[in-house]
């Protein structure tokens, strides 16, 4: 090659690179440009939303100039203009088909989020929670703060939807903690607190909640501010058992003068909120005209999800007003809308807690904290689940042996008082109810025992009725009865506790005297044989008299022995029947 060709060629090769370095710059400059514009636009797309709406369409005629980057960027914008509008599913689908083009680690990110975002209002929690997990994923890959705020923001809002109170106090925290703007702080606080007032803490939080609310206001967030408040005033005076009327005016007045700033939100949700507020509160200051005029806009402006818990605060208006007003049918009316809803909120709360588990279940591979966190709280859960469920067996087990031991405590005390009522009634005579033969047999022993020890008498007499078939044949055996006890009744009157009387069998009788001699035991059985002689037998109905005989004998005649007192005293038994009956004969050896 030749000198001047070499310059040639390398003057080309110049320009060329020159060339190119001059066009990579001004595709450059334009792709900063666009992607500046836009992320200035998405910094005011809360804030001031109808100059980033029109900018956006401004904007709508370049989108050919733009690098497919900033094509995503700029769909993405519109997307998330568009998603709030109410065409929650349309969105969703054009957002799954536009994460499938722009693979970006910050459009992924921000796709999924709005995802998310639009999941949970639509009610589809498992995937909602599945977005919000990438999301956070995606996000803390880039390190953008700001792209990490908004994801921290967006998943403490889903859980706070969803009733993830845990969770999106975590992520609250966050935003409060973190490096982060003023702004993310407010949004940090505004979720926090709005949880813990729900959770019925507003009372123990008012100072913060006071300073969240001067913050948020502070940096013209008023859809944050004014939430905050109605919520401050909501939870003060709904549920309450009593409310200070002077308070609740206040709270009205306060309203009140909040309508303006309400109404430049621009947001349909709060002043749907805020007409329920104060409805209620009007109704609470007997203000019945205004509650349900206010009640009506609210239930007329409620078409989007999520609100509710403010349908239900205005139902209960409108249900005591038409109470009051005696309007039953309205009164009816109003009730069964509210169970409805009330219905549809519990199935929503199961529906995010079954979602919300089945999501985690899912995710348990990923390597997130959130992840591992809630992965500790569901081992913790089943371990306190198992803990539960060992020590339930546990009290049962106790329970059944308890129930065993009281059963045989049970058997045993009725046992027991079988064996005592038939020891009893074997010991004693059913009719006369003097000691059976039986237990005379026994009682004799021991006395005879006794005896032996102190080297005492005893003496032992058997009774037998006179011709006692007779008074059977004649009037009947239920008057032999009344007889037999009235006997024995008549004889016991006569003797002292020592002297023991059991019956042999029929109409005979034994009678021990211990300790006495033979004759005092044949006085007593003198004065017994008087008695029967002179037993008044006219409650039978009939006119008659009884008489017994009475055969005695004495142990130092018949010696200490069971055998010899019992025959001994039949002979003489014997005798006294055979000298004519109704007498006392002793037994002579
Ligand atoms: P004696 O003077 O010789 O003893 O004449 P008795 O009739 O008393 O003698 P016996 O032994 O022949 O009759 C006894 C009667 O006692 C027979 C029976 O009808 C009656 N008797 C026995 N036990 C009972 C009883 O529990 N209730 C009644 N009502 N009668 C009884
Ligand atoms: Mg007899
Ligand atoms: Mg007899």
């Amino acid at each position: 090659m030749s000198k001047t060709g070499s310059i040639i060629a390398l003057l080309f090769i110049s320009w060329v690179a020159y060339a190119q370095v001059d066009d990579l710059s001004v595709s450059q400059q334009n792709s900063q440009h666009y992607k500046q514009k836009l992320y200035a636009l998405e910094l005011i797309r809360k804030s001031k939303s109808d100059e980033f709406s029109a900018a956006l369409n401004a904007l709508q005629s370049e989108t050919v100039l733009m690098s497919e980057d900033e094509r995503c960027y700029y769909n993405y914008l519109l997307l998330y203009r568009d998603s709030f509008k109410g065409e929650y599913a349309q969105s969703i689908e054009h957002l799954k088909a536009l994460k499938t083009r722009c693979l970006a680690v910050e459009y992924q990110a921000r796709i999924v989020q709005l995802l998310a975002n639009l999941q949970v209002i639509t009610g589809d929690f498992e995937p909602a929670i599945k977005n919000l997990n990438q999301a956070i994923q995606l996000t803390e890959q880039t390190a953008d703060k700001y792209l990490l705020s908004m994801a921290y923001n967006v998943v403490a809002l889903s859980y706070r939807l969803m009733n993830q109170d845990d969770i999106s106090l975590k992520y609250a925290d966050l935003l409060i903690k973190g490096d982060f703007t003023e702004d993310d702080k407010c949004m940090g606080v505004y979720n926090k607190y709005r949880i813990l007032m729900r959770q019925g803490k507003g009372e123990a939080y008012k100072t913060q909640i006071t300073e969240a609310i001067d913050l948020c206001e502070s940096l013209n967030n008023t859809i944050a501010s004014v939430f905050l408040k109605l919520d401050l005033i909501r939870y003060k005076f709904t549920d309450k058992p009593s409310v200070d009327s002077a308070e609740a005016q206040k709270a009205v007045q306060q309203l009140e003068s909040m309508a303006e700033s309400v109404d430049a939100t621009n947001f349909k949700n709060i002043k749907v909120y805020y007409n329920a507020v104060l409805s209620y509160m009007y109704w609470l200051v007997d203000a019945p005209d205004k509650a349900q005029y206010y009640a009506l806009l609210t239930l007329d402006g409620n078409s989007s999800i999520g609100e509710s818990e403010q349908l239900i605060l205005v139902l209960n208006v409108l249900i005591n007003l038409s109470l009051e007003n005696q309007a039953m049918q309205s009164a009816y009316n109003y009730l069964s809308q509210k169970n409805t809803i009330e219905k549809h909120m519990f199935e929503r709360k199961m529906a995010t807690q079954v979602a919300y588990f089945r999501a985690m279940h899912a995710n348990l591979a990923q390597e997130l904290e959130i992840e591992q966190l809630n992965q500790n709280n569901q081992v913790l859960q089943l371990k306190n689940k198992l803990v539960a469920e060992t020590s339930q067996k546990q009290q049962l087990l106790m329970l059944l042996v308890l129930t065993g031991l009281l059963l045989l405590g049970f058997w045993t005390y009725k046992i027991k008082r079988r064996h005592d009522y038939f020891k009893a009634i074997s010991e004693v005579d059913h009719l006369t109810k003097v000691f059976s033969r039986k237990s005379f047999e026994e009682q004799l022993l021991k006395i005879i025992k006794k005896c032996k020890l102190e080297s005492s008498q005893v003496n032992l007499a058997i009774m037998d009725l006179d011709h006692f078939k007779n008074v059977n044949d004649a009037y009947g055996h239920m008057v032999g009865d009344w007889v037999l006890q009235n006997v024995i009744k008549a004889c016991e009157e006569v003797t002292d506790q020592d002297t023991l009387i059991a019956r042999l069998g029929g109409e005979e009788f034994v009678i021990v005297t211990p300790g006495i001699s033979l004759q005092k035991t044949v006085k007593l059985l003198e004065k017994m044989r008087a008695a029967i002689e002179n037993l008044d037998c006219s409650p039978t109905g009939h006119q008659f008299n009884v008489t017994a005989s009475f055969g005695v004998t004495n142990s130092l005649l018949s010696g200490l022995n069971k055998a010899l007192l019992l025959s001994h005293a039949d002979v003489a038994l014997f005798q006294a029947k055979n000298n004519g009956r109704n007498q006392v004969v002793a037994f002579k050896s």
